[in-house]
């Protein structure tokens, strides 16, 4: 399937728009420019760890080919692009990654997975783990639509996120002492991962860690 879709449909690299490839080798490096670098932020960057995880892991900084290709992935539905990115998450948290032992995602609201046909993240995720031989499991639900973040204080704005996420009940016997890996595209504040730190900790889990494909401050 996918060789006939390359064939009548081949794709264009979102960073310089070259035929054939589905993110070209020049405007992949960035992905891989963090690679070798130790695990947690560098020297010099105001990050602290988002409330809830023990660690928190980025492939590249939100801009230039990066910002393009996530772009194309999320909507514009370029599904291919999910192999380069995912092989960036699963590379970044061979070199970096401490534990974790099921991998899941940051999930999207129902409605626009339904509006997108997929959700970004979890096929990020999946392809991850399985590079990676995790296991990986859908493991969080969005509570309810969150109110819009913008006009919302700090504190407020960190509690509508934290409400947001719950850990749907027949999986709880799975989160239960285990440290669970969070996967997302882009990590801003890191707010919406302590969210669903919080729900996964309170669900039982051991630890949670997160790895995201883009960091953007
Ligand atoms: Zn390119």
């Amino acid at each position: 399937m996918r060789a006939l879709l390359d064939l009548l449909l081949p794709p264009h690299c979102p960073g310089c728009g070259l035929e054939g490839p589905v993110l070209c080798d020049r405007c992949s490096q960035p992905l891989r420019r963090r690679l070798h670098e130790p695990p947690g932020a560098p020297l010099g960057l105001p990050v602290a760890l988002p409330h809830g995880l023990v660690q928190l892991e980025w492939c590249a900084t939100y801009n230039g080919p990066v910002r393009h290709a996530l772009h194309a992935f999320k909507y514009r539905g370029e599904r291919r692009l999910s192999e380069p990115l995912a092989e960036a998450l699963a590379a970044r948290w061979r070199q970096a990654g401490r534990g974790g032992d099921l991998v899941t995602w940051v999930p999207v609201h129902p409605s626009r997975r339904r509006e997108r046909g997929f959700d970004q993240a979890e096929e990020l995720a999946r392809r991850m783990a399985r590079l990676l031989e995790r296991p990986v499991h859908a493991c969080l639900q969005r509570r309810q639509r969150t109110v819009a973040q913008h006009g919302l204080g700090e504190a407020d704005r960190a509690d509508n996120i934290a409400d947001a996420f719950v850990v749907a009940a027949n999986v709880a016997g799975l989160v239960a002492g285990r440290w669970i890996v969070v996967v997302d595209d882009i990590v801003t504040t890191g707010a919406t991962l302590s969210g669903c730190a919080d729900a996964l900790l309170r669900a039982g889990a051991l630890a949670v860690s997160a790895v995201a494909v883009a960091r953007d401050r």
